[in-house]
């Protein structure tokens, strides 16, 4: 079930949207699925959270949405669902160990061959400078990591000189699981998720949702990469699967009228963190910033005091692209954090390393696989062991 405004209230952002622009609608999949067409007057007792009391400010018209046709989320067959496999099924998720074997059987196995061919000379040098760059540590941090090995007399050899260095790069363990921060419990904490469209955005706004409802958060998914129609129902489709409620507008909308819905359900429903999608394709920077910078204004706005963690999501596959990519929006909004995904997918997990050197923006999370189980905390002294074992 879900249910739009009955009466159109522009969000403080909309106007830029134009008229005629957005309906919105915040939508309780998992409710729909169970009461099937059933519409209930008060949408506020219908909510999955018993601990809602109050329905979405300006929400009064129930609407069980299922004959809109330009929306088709609230539809959307789990069966078609992304990456189909069942939450439920109390399946573990891949450890970090797990997602890393392609690259320990790829450039770190090479690299060990390297120095058992035989005696090291300056030959074999170049051929670990090589190794790294093949596995994405970066022209210039290989170099430095060579230059620096060259120098140690370690006790395991030269070997042992380089994991020594390839470590030290990376920040000391984290002292814990990532959580967004909120420095007043009273209000949610705001996780916006930032990206190239491809990489996993959808995917990991899925399995750190279900993280951290599987913690016992209330959580709210906002819609607002309202660029494409396919990106709003991929939410919506994730949020029925994960039982729960997504805001989304019409594609087209402004998206910080989305945020600004987002937020007074959250606070309405007493919601313990708001995660927001947000577009992947801005074709400049500037209109990157621009975006990310009214999102942010519609918060500052709504909840005062409340600082979003910006979670940058990069495909471990695209290399030292997807880097190119994060300084890009590093520069155009403060990252406060890295997804990296598909590191199960490719032999180059070097990349982690030029990540840090690069934007000093910690990884907090690891995608290892396709299922909303196979997100990882990103422990560094983890990593360094799985990836040397
Ligand atoms: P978006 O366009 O950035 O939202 O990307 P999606 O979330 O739709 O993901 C794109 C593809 O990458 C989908 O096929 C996902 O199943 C896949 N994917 C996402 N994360 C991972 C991961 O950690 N490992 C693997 N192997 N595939 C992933």
């Amino acid at each position: 079930m879900f249910w739009r405004r009955s009466r159109h209230e522009p969000a403080p952002e909309e106007e830029a949207a134009g008229p005629g622009a957005p309906g919105q609608a915040v939508e309780e999949p998992g409710v729909e699925a169970a009461e099937s067409g059933a519409s209930s007057p008060d949408p506020g007792t219908s909510s999955p959270d018993p601990g809602a009391s109050s329905p979405d400010p300006g929400t009064s018209s129930p609407d069980t949405g299922a004959s809109d046709p330009d929306r088709g989320g609230p539809d959307a067959s789990p069966a078609t669902a992304p990456g189909a496999s069942p939450e439920s099924s109390g399946e573990p998720g891949a450890t970090i160990a797990d997602g890393l074997q392609a690259s320990r059987r790829g450039f770190m196995a090479r690299l060990h061959g390297i120095f058992r061919a035989g005696p090291v000379d300056e030959a074999t040098w170049e051929e670990v400078e090589e190794t790294l760059i093949a596995g994405d540590v970066g022209a210039r941090l290989a170099m430095d990591v060579v230059a620096r090995a060259r120098a140690r007399r370690d006790q395991g050899g030269p070997e042992a000189a380089v994991r020594a260095e390839l470590a030290r790069l990376l920040p000391a363990a984290a002292t814990g699981p990532w959580r967004p921060g909120r420095p007043d419990p009273s209000l949610p904490a705001v996780v916006l998720v930032v990206g190239v469209n491809g990489t996993g955005k959808t995917t990991s706004i899925a399995k750190i949702a279900a993280r951290f409802a599987g913690e016992g958060d209330r959580v709210i998914l906002a819609a607002a990469d309202t660029f494409r129609a396919a990106a709003i129902e991929q939410l919506e489709t994730w949020a029925g699967r994960l039982d729960l409620p997504v805001v989304a507008h019409k594609a087209g909308a402004d998206p910080s009228a989305v945020v600004f819905d987002a937020l007074d359900a959250a606070v309405a429903r007493g919601a313990d963190v708001v995660i927001v999608d947000t577009a992947g394709r801005l074709h400049t920077r500037h209109n990157l910033m621009e975006e990310l910078t009214k999102i942010r204004r519609t918060i500052d706005r709504r909840l005062p005091g409340v600082t979003p963690e910006v979670l940058f999501v990069l495909d471990a596959t695209t290399g030292q692209n997807g880097l190119a990519q994060a300084k890009a929006f590093h520069e155009a909004t403060v990252l406060t954090g890295i997804v990296l995904t598909k590191l199960d997918s490719t032999a180059k997990g070097g990349i982690v390393f030029a990540i840090e050197q690069a934007l000093a923006v910690p990884v907090v999370f690891a995608g290892v696989g396709e299922r909303v189980v196979d997100l990882v905390d990103f422990d560094p002294a983890s990593f360094v062991e799985a990836l040397f074992a």
